[in-house]
């Protein structure tokens, strides 16, 4: 493509999703990536739990617009993939409570917004997750510290359950049908190809120089590098302006066979067990996947190069995400033998993303997803498509933060939520949980 509308930086989730959306406005889009496959970034190793049990308002109701459109795939795409569609697996999503209070948070949004919810005894949370432990943790603690062996003293106070969430069994397959409903509108994708500079002219970005030094100009460039977002905003100088900064977080996911004679793949349901620091959801192969809610205990693993991280499981993470999964399950036996991946979150400073134009004509971002924005890929790609088009139409977003009404649930998003010149936003959870 020699004259793009629009360069997108990164052929993840997010970004092959913003290419469609900005494809579908007559926009000739170009997506660069420098992997050779799309969605191979931090989407490949997404866990791809779809919940809208954030703490503020704004997130629970991007994260509901964003599950309606994994319920009607198909149609949004408007296009085949060869490959096929990933597949949204409605199994529920079940919050245990906790005194951390993140359920008391997300009620009151739930019931503004509509969303359907369950509250479970301790003894209903017993009858329908029979394969459960029910007792109570918290804090979280670590296999190293004494308190983590103490039999509980109490059960749960109970589950708040919401059926209609779940998640996506395939992300990577999620991008790549992104990818071809982009292509159906023109766009194309250069892969391979890693930017290596952002060039401006004036006030205003003038396009992107690849490793090799091939040139590409174009009137918008958008970052939607993932854990690489921090170094392509250096590219563009535009870091200074920020009050919000992004940095890579290297997180380990686990997977354990589900106990004999529980067919967790299909009766169990994606669980935030902030109490005992984990949360895990049902897995192909009748595995559980565990991962972190990052509690205090845990140590947070900032990178410095995300192109240079262990990739390896350690035996520290395995053991503090498994043993506490099997203080949650009757019969779960632990292996010697680790199994799992190790990826990068693109960690904002308040766990929120950053969703916004910047100092730098034409220079956008959907950047700072924090560990929780595959679900919200599709419904991110329509907010940064129309933040886009207003501010290149000369609209002030920075005076009058945009308004997009989600296209499904007809909610409005406000984009000034996401900007980069925010204060932290004390709201948050501090956490994945977003
Ligand atoms: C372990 C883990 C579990 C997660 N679980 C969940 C979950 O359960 N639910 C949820 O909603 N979210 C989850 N997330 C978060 C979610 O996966 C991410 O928010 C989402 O995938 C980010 O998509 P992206 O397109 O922004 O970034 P990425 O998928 O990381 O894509 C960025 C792309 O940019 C490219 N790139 C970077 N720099 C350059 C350059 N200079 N030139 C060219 N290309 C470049 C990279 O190659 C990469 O392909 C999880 C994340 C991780 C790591």
């Amino acid at each position: 493509m020699n004259q793009p509308d629009a360069i997108i930086i990164g052929a993840g989730v997010i970004g092959c999703a913003v290419a469609f959306e900005l494809a579908k406005k007559q926009l000739r889009v170009l997506v660069i990536d420098k992997n050779d496959e799309v969605g191979a970034g931090s989407t490949a190793n997404s866990c791809a739990v779809v919940r809208t049990c954030y703490s503020t308002y704004q997130g629970v109701a991007l994260a509901y617009e964003g599950l309606h459109y994994w319920r009607d795939w198909a149609n949004y795409l408007e296009v085949a993939d060869e490959r096929g569609l990933a597949k949204f697996v409605q199994c529920g999503m079940c919050q245990i409570i906790a005194p951390d209070g993140h359920w008391e948070r997300v009620k009151p949004h739930y019931d503004a917004i509509g969303i359907q919810y369950e509250e479970w005894t301790a003894a209903e949370a017993r009858a329908n997750m029979p394969m459960w432990h029910t007792g109570f943790y918290y804090p979280p603690t670590l296999p190293g510290d004494d308190a983590f062996w103490q039999e509980p003293a109490s059960e749960v106070p109970g589950v708040l359950y919401v059926p209609g969430e779940g998640y996506i069994n395939d992300p990577m397959l999620a991008a790549h049908n992104l990818r071809r409903a982009a292509e159906n509108y023109g766009a194309e994708f250069l892969l391979s190809s890693a930017v290596t500079a952002i060039r401006r002219s004036g006030e205003r970005v003038r396009g992107v120089t690849l490793a090799g030094g091939d040139e590409i100009d174009a009137p918008v460039v958008v970052n939607v590098g993932g854990p690489h977002s921090a170094i392509i905003n250096r590219m563009a100088g535009v870091e200074a302006e920020m009050s919000i900064a992004t940095r890579p977080l290297r997180h380990e996911v686990h997977f354990v066979s589900a106990p004999p004679g529980v067919d967790y793949q299909h009766d169990g349901k994606v669980t935030a067990d902030t109490g005992n620091g984990i949360y895990f959801r049902p897995e192909t192969g009748n595995l559980i996947l565990v991962g972190s809610t990052d509690p205090a205990c845990d140590p947070l693993e900032w990178v410095d190069n995300p192109d240079n991280f262990n990739r390896s499981v350690t035996t520290e993470r395995w053991q503090a995400q498994t043993y506490r999964l099997a203080r949650r399950f009757k019969d779960l036996r632990v292996p010697n033998q680790m199994q799992g991946v190790v990826d990068l979150y693109d960690a904002s400073d308040d766990w929120i993303p950053i969703y916004d134009k910047s100092s730098l004509g034409g220079y956008y971002m959907a950047i700072g997803t924090s560990g929780n924005q595959f679900k919200n890929a599709a419904s991110a790609g329509h907010l940064m498509a129309e933040l886009i088009d207003r501010c290149e139409h000369g609209h002030n977003h920075d005076a009058d933060p945009v308004q997009v009404a989600g296209r499904y649930t007809g909610l409005q998003l406000d984009a000034g939520f996401y900007s980069r010149q925010r204060n932290i936003n004390k709201g948050s959870s501090f956490s994945v949980l977003g």
